[in-house]
């Protein structure tokens, strides 16, 4: 049996599609066109890179881009200065600081210091709060993608499913038990105390890997005809590629799990196209939700 591939690429990109016409339905009936502050502390070489992805394809949607570049030893209290000054600006709806901040700056403080209606990234506690809750309110990028990908692969409907999430960072792999516990999915988590993992994995319906360790997840830890949603982003040597050459890999073995799996998300080009496709379609749901409009479906 060989999986079907989840193309997250195709599926960001149709994501993108729709927040652009939101966008453009937005501007034509209430006149507002929604505004993206990305924040970026420092000069490491990845976060440029993802800044520059993200404003880029922010003005590409039509919305307003707003991007503040600071010094990394800009002091804490200047970078909670310009928060506060972003959360006033009745022209911004959302914020997005770019992590990982410099050492000197509490992130957690920096967090906090957003307010939930602009945070499109959906870290704040009010936030992951109201995903406890099942109550709408911001939801965190790269779990949000895992979620559509996931429906996407089944179909839309998850009720009943046994899902197996493998990691329990805050980030990733708490947000996405939630979310699928919210879908009616019958979820358990994993992470590094628990025994046996294998064993676990072979009844999942879904395995969602978020543990950052290479290929770790094997082909014979995949129930048949699993979805699988890897994603972990690992970068290992390549020696066929050449001295010094790396490569991406997911934390689950590809070319064993695809001949077991009903269906997989390949690294790269599975869940990491769809964290900024979500983060652009967070901030015209902020935009909406700010202003008491109603949110278009994207
Ligand atoms: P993290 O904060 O380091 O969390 C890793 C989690 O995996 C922890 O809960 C840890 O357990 C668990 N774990 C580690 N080793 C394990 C093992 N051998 N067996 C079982 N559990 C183990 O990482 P993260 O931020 O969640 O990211 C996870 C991966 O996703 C990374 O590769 C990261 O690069 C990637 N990622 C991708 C995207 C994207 O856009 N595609 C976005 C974010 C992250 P404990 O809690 O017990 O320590």
């Amino acid at each position: 049996m060989s999986a079907s591939l989840i193309d997250g690429k195709a599926r960001a990109a149709a994501l993108r599609a729709a927040v652009t016409t939101a966008v453009s339905d937005l501007k034509a009936a209430s006149g507002v066109t929604p505004g993206l502050a990305v924040v970026l502390v420092g000069d490491d070489p990845a976060s440029q890179v993802y800044v520059a992805n993200k404003v880029r394809q922010t003005a590409e949607c039509g919305m307003r881009s707003i991007e503040h570049r600071l010094p990394a030893d800009t002091p804490e209290a200047e970078l909670m200065a310009l928060i506060a000054h972003l959360n006033a600006d009745s022209e911004v709806d959302g914020i997005l600081v770019q992590m990982p901040l410099p050492g000197h700056i509490d992130t957690d403080r920096v967090v906090m210091a957003i307010d939930p209606a602009k945070d499109v990234d959906g870290l704040h506690p009010a936030n992951a709060g109201r995903i406890v809750l099942g109550k709408p309110g911001l939801v965190p990028c790269t779990p949000q993608g895992c979620v559509i990908l996931a429906r996407e692969a089944r179909g839309g409907d998850l009720s009943g499913l046994d899902v197996v999430v493998l990691g329990r960072s805050i980030l990733v792999g708490k947000p996405v038990a939630l979310l699928l516990q919210n879908a009616n999915c019958t979820v358990t988590m994993a992470h590094s105390r628990t025994r046996d993992i294998p064993e676990l994995c072979r009844r999942a319906d879904i395995l969602v890997a978020a543990v950052g360790r290479p290929e770790m997840v094997r082909g014979d830890w995949i129930k048949p005809g699993a979805t699988v949603i890897d994603v972990g982003i690992n970068r290992v040597p390549a020696p066929d590629k050449g001295e010094g050459k790396t490569r991406l890999v997911g934390d689950v073995a590809f070319e064993e799990a695809k001949t077991v799996a009903g269906a997989i998300t390949p690294v790269p080009g599975g869940v990491g196209p769809m964290t900024i496709a979500c983060l652009l379609a967070n901030t015209v749901v902020a935009a909406c939700r700010r202003r008491d409009l109603v949110v278009p479906q994207m």
